[in-house]
């Protein structure tokens, strides 16, 4: 604590790795940095004394908020009791194992079991390793490819950065690997064909994961990965009766359905899970982030009755499964899960997500609907988000080189309030813990509406 603030910012330059950051830009001190220090309810301190409201819950994860004690709490007590012991063979922990009932608990209808990570990304890794495995002990071991759509974010492993449909994690890494497919961006926003509603661009996403399954041959293709409601790629909901279209593509061909609910999970959408708000009726479930509210490191994959049975079926043939982390269900991360989804019920977040989300939004739209650099406002539960247009008529879209919406977001950020521009296209991005309140709500609208016109007039 006796560090100055300047000497931690050179030795970060000199020593750290960050991700998702300009490397050259941040060792030569040309990026700003932020050393974040504290954090209370929808709030983080950073060294500089600087309050921030944070309307991003970190990377949409810290769903409870900040300095929650009954979870520090949690954690220190089960450090002190057994900060670890594996998961391997059979082994369990009462946190491990409470909190895999309270996650079945909150599943859709048609789900078996949980296998804990640490992450999103290894979660969705999980999941594919496990199709795989179902595909082989099936006797179909050509049936292995895996479709995403453009614009989705799945992680950014080896294969989770191939599911990713952004181009950004791909380039310069060799990746998508080619058993990774992509189809359409359910967008309804950027749509080629303007003359569509919502109803025929449902039906033309359909219809173009047809042509791919066709394409490629059913008995090909394994599965698709996607999320409720595309995150990263822009925070866009699917056009009405999207996933009911998909799934009957997906159901005829016998492909597997993995739901990554990695934002979604655990209230964000105003439900439990976003499956049950969508209906998506996924046989794979990849959770992570709201777990835990980010208190640890701690993921999930839920998988359906039907993959189950095939897995039993695939160890009594074959012995053990042969899959497994070090920190696979870490009692420190549990316990911080246990804590976590209490206070969720206890403190009725799930509710609070879907009033208080709507509440958000309605006032981004009347703040910022009518701006004629304003594209769209849209979003779903706790999940908003501004599309900034250079011609609203014409819909045209800025010139990424110009960083409209990285300089909206500095701008809110002058303001005390942190909002994300999203990675492809002029999109600020708003996912506020579950806990803000209406007043709080305010305040974003407010910096989001001054940080425009400052920026756009
Ligand atoms: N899946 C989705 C939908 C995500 O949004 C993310 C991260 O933002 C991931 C997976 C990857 O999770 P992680 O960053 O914990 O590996």
């Amino acid at each position: 604590d006796d560090l100055r603030n300047d000497q931690l910012d050179a030795w970060d330059r000199e020593n750290m790795f960050h991700p998702s950051t300009h490397l050259a830009q941040h060792a030569r001190g040309e990026s700003a940095s932020r050393i974040v220090k504290s954090g209370s309810g929808v709030h983080i301190e950073d060294r500089d004394g600087n309050r921030l409201l944070d309307g991003f819950a970190g990377l949409y994860c810290v769903n409870v908020g900040y300095g929650r004690t009954e979870i520090a709490d949690a954690i220190a007590e089960q450090a002190r009791e057994l900060a670890y012991y594996h998961a391997y063979v059979g082994h369990g922990t009462e946190a491990s194992i409470t909190l895999s009932k309270m996650v079945l608990d909150r599943a859709p209808a048609g789900m078996s079991k949980v296998y804990f990570g640490l992450g999103g990304s290894d979660a969705n890794e999980t999941n594919i390793k496990l199709i795989w495995y179902y595909n082989n002990i099936l006797g179909r071991p050509q049936k292995k490819k895996i479709i995403s759509r453009w614009r989705g974010y799945h992680g950014s492993g080896l294969m989770t950065g191939s599911l990713t449909g952004l181009e950004l994690f791909h380039k310069k890494f060799d990746l998508p690997l080619d058993t990774v497919i992509h189809t359409e961006a359910p967008y309804f926003f950027r749509r080629e064909d303007i003359s569509m509603d919502e109803a025929a661009f449902t039906a033309h996403c359909a219809a173009r994961l047809e042509e791919l399954i066709a394409r490629e041959g059913a008995d090909t293709i394994a599965a698709m990965v996607a999320e409720p409601i595309l995150g990263t790629g822009g925070i866009v909901p699917p056009p009405a009766g999207y996933w009911e279209a998909i799934q009957k593509v997906l159901e005829k061909h016998d492909i597997l359905l993995v739901a990554d609910e990695v934002v979604t999970g655990f209230g964000r959408l105003g439900t439990m899970m976003g499956s049950d708000h969508y209906g998506i009726r996924p046989d794979l479930i990849t959770i992570a982030k709201g777990l835990t509210s980010a208190y640890a490191p701690l993921s999930g994959s839920i998988v359906g009755d039907k993959m189950w049975k095939v897995l039993e079926q695939g160890t009594d043939e074959n012995g053990a499964i042969g899959h497994g982390w070090t920190y696979s269900a870490h009692p420190i991360g549990a316990a911080a899960g246990v804590a976590n989804l209490k206070l969720i019920d206890s403190l009725g977040l799930v509710e609070n997500a879907g009033t208080v989300g709507r509440y958000l939004r309605e006032g981004l739209t009347d703040a910022l609907g009518g701006h004629r650099n304003v594209g769209e406002v849209r979003g779903d539960g706790m999940l908003a988000a501004v599309e900034l247009v250079e011609d609203r008529e014409a819909r045209r879209f800025y010139d990424p080189a110009g960083k409209v919406a990285p300089k909206v977001v500095a701008a809110m950020l002058s303001r005390g309030v942190i909002a994300r521009a999203m990675p492809q296209g002029d999109i600020l991005g708003f996912a506020p813990p579950l806990c803000l309140t209406r007043e709080e709500a305010d305040t974003i609208v407010s910096a989001a509406r001054d940080a425009v016109a400052e920026v756009l007039g």
